[in-house]
């Protein structure tokens, strides 16, 4: 058994009356039930200077102050502690402003742990204290009596934005505690991923040792974190690292019997049994050949062989290519890439479009163009229907889908310090995993790693994310999809007439069933009928996929708004807001007002400590009903739908998403002839990858400013709204 961390004092004691529940916690993290427990105890009268910060009653504090003009506001209680201590921990910025701005001391050390207020915020994850206190100078390097610096602390508070603040800081990201460890192996043990990531992302380091040898991955694995072990792995963790009694970390999960989560975390991460990555089989370029050439092949030979064999030969062969072709690409070509992503990521969706083209194009060029003379408009429309989708296709592949770029470190800093200012350092507009300012309408796509601006959805047909660049082309390439397939089959109808001979129906049930058509065509050519079946099925999701993209294009909105307006309120928010409310935050004035709830804006993103923390945000919230119906839609949905895009649609609640689309406040939302516009002609000024707000006086107000002066932006005054 490895050492746990030795950590068996509090932040403060709690004023008398408190019940102490130390040995609740291993890690002794008491400080979030001392703040609890001050708020709740009833304040003998009168109130004295500590029960009002602890309270965070400014006016009561200005009241005291104006009774005697002489108040000392770094007094000490019994305990030791100053106000700001007591306001810092209960998160009252406004009293913790008042305080500093009456003398308080910033750096006071006070508490049975010797901590500052700095470091009994950070515990807390009180971001926009700690942001008061080092604007105010804090020293976030001190160390309490414990030995930890505000980094270890706001670590242990498993609250991410506040930790992504704080590596803002002048603060060394691999400084160890007394114990020797750093603050990623912190966030190992306690099992936050994001944590873990971040810190990762600011260059912790994976060869840290603590005071008994052992790695973050060591601790990762005392956890039994899969998601950690996964990122660390995944990072360039030594697997064979051999803690001071030579044991590597699996040696340590056999020993706890935690040996499942490491597994799982190798498996997910692709790696084998030994922490090795699985090799690629062949090089990058030979394995993007064989995805496309497979599919060609499939097509061409089971098609060929619906002309030649029997249907129950051919049938049964068709299947079983598709199978192989399937297997053989997940199984072996893509065997390097983690599980989860692995198809869609990959090109195997495009190369069967692509394959699809392929052969369309040869059906049409050996048959229907010379074969059917009398239908001239159709074979016109559909070589430019043909033509487009391709160039569309292609279009949609390469373009860049609109990811929002990278500041520099600088920029960067100065970013999160305004977003902090403002009170808005949150998921909403902060993306941890790119380290970008997210504008408006963008998401970050799992699939890609990165932010899209005008994010729609990640499509792996175009084998690319569908954003704000790429857009228009992906819509087109629906669009003239449909058309093609429509005019092909308009094409082959009239190549059979012209050409097929007449078939005697055959015994029992056969195509001659369905129309005389269809029954001369499997007679005279099946390879062509396999080509319009394969092509016409297409038909089905193409179909659904454009109307509905042209129905959200004219409401303004996107695919991934639409199937969040029923879980999260518009774009991303939480349920019942409006994107106008959210950003209504930042409305007539930049300078940052503190609100009593504010902390709760991160109630979203980390979970609370103690409890068991699952930093997979992706999950959906829905209580137990939901999700037992999520699970069995899936099931018996799922494959299907996905295999034909339309899971989009039914993913989230979709459903009720587009019920409340009609409903629901939209600021971007100009009416369909100008959404239409926008869309097609593209928004004039608009830079969806740096669109941070809505203008005070309103989308068409900003949008109309900017058409007439093409200057950049000046708000218009208050009067002309
Ligand atoms: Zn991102
Ligand atoms: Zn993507």
């Amino acid at each position: 058994m490895p050492n746990v961390p030795k950590i068996t004092t509090t932040a403060a004691t709690p004023p008398a009356g408190s019940p102490s529940r130390l040995e609740d916690d291993p890690l002794g993290r008491m400080s979030e039930e001392v703040g609890l427990a001050t708020m709740m105890d009833e304040l003998p009268p009168p109130p004295t200077v500590h029960t009002l910060a602890q309270q965070g009653d400014v006016a009561g504090l200005e009241a005291l102050l104006a009774e005697d003009p002489h108040t000392d506001f770094s007094e000490r209680d019994e305990q030791d502690v100053t106000p700001l201590h007591w306001a810092s921990i209960n998160a009252h910025v406004a009293a913790c402003r008042f305080l500093l701005e009456h003398g308080a001391d910033v750096d006071a050390v006070g508490g049975e742990l010797k901590a500052t207020p700095l470091q009994w915020s950070a515990r807390n994850g009180h971001l926009y204290v700690m942001h008061l206190l080092m604007s105010h100078g804090a020293d976030p390097n001190i160390r309490d009596g414990q030995g930890f610096n505000t980094l270890h602390l706001v670590t242990h508070s498993s609250a991410v934005m506040p930790l992504l603040y704080m590596l803002q800081q002048p603060v060394a990201v691999d400084e160890a505690d007394s114990d020797g460890h750093t603050a990623l192996m912190w966030a190992a043990y306690q099992g936050d991923g994001l944590s873990v990531e971040l810190l990762l992302g600011h260059g912790a380091s994976l060869t840290a040792r603590d005071h008994a040898g052992l790695s973050p991955l060591h601790w990762a694995v005392v956890k039994g974190s899969a998601v950690c072990i996964k990122h660390l792995l995944l990072a360039g963790a030594d697997f064979n690292a051999r803690e001071e009694h030579e044991k590597t970390p699996r040696d340590m999960a056999e020993e706890l019997k935690a040996i499942a989560p490491l597994n799982r975390a190798l498996q997910e991460a692709n790696f084998n049994e030994y922490g090795q990555r699985v090799q690629a089989r062949f090089s990058e370029r030979v394995t993007k050949a064989l995805i496309f050439a497979f599919p060609v092949l499939v097509l061409f030979v089971s098609f060929a062989a619906f002309g030649a064999l029997e249907w129950y030969f051919s049938w049964p062969l068709f299947v079983a290519l598709f199978a192989g072709m399937q297997i053989t690409t997940v199984k072996v070509l893509l065997a390097d890439k983690p599980m989860s992503d692995r198809v869609l990521t990959s090109p195997y969706f495009s190369a069967i479009i692509t394959a699809s083209f392929v052969v369309v194009g040869y059906a049409w060029l050996t048959r229907i163009v010379f074969g059917a003379p009398g239908v001239l408009v159709s074979q016109a429309l559909f070589l430019i229907a043909f033509s487009a989708c391709v160039f569309t296709f292609i279009k949609a592949i390469r373009t860049d889908p609109g990811y929002v770029p990278r500041a520099d470190p600088e920029e960067m800093k100065a970013q999160i310090e305004e977003l902090t200012d403002q009170g808005r350092l949150n998921g909403t507009n902060w993306c941890i995993f790119c380290m970008v300012r997210k504008p408006l309408r963008s998401k970050h796509c799992r699939q890609c790693n990165r932010c899209v601006g005008r994010f729609d959805h990640h499509c792996p047909w175009i084998w690319n994310c569908v954003g704000c660049n790429n857009h228009r082309y992906f819509l087109l390439f629906v669009l003239t999809l449909v058309v093609g397939v429509i005019c092909f089959v308009r094409l082959a109808y009239a190549y059979i007439d012209e050409n097929a001979p007449p078939a005697t129906p055959g015994e029992g049930l056969t195509l001659c069933n369905i129309s005389e058509t269809v029954c001369r065509g499997a007679a005279h050519d099946g390879f062509l009928l396999a080509t319009v079946a394969w092509a016409s099925l297409q038909l089905s999701w193409t179909f659904i996929l454009g109307c509905s993209q042209l129905w959200q294009v004219a409401r303004q909105m996107t695919t991934y708004e639409i199937s969040n307006l029923g879980r999260y309120g518009y774009m991303g928010g939480r349920g019942g807001t409006s994107l106008r409310d959210q950003s209504g935050a930042v409305r007539g004035s930049t300078v940052f007002v503190p609100m009593p709830d504010t902390e709760s804006d991160f109630s979203h993103l980390p979970p609370p400590p103690g409890g068991a923390p699952s930093h997979n945000h992706h999950h959906h919230r829905c209580g137990p009903p939901g999700r037992i119906c999520s699970v069995i839609g899936a099931a018996i949905t799922g494959p299907v739908f996905r295999l034909v895009g339309l899971d989009q649609f039914t993913q989230g609640r979709a459903v009720s998403g587009m019920a409340r689309a009609g409903r629901d406040q939209n600021p971007f939302d100009l009416g369909v002839t100008k959404n239409c516009s926008d869309f097609w002609c593209g928004a004039k000024g608009i830079d969806y990858l740096h669109l941070y707000q809505v203008p005070p006086e309103g989308w068409a107000a900003y949008r109309r400013k900017q058409a007439a002066g093409d200057r950049g932006y000046v708000p218009v005054a208050r009067e002309e709204v």
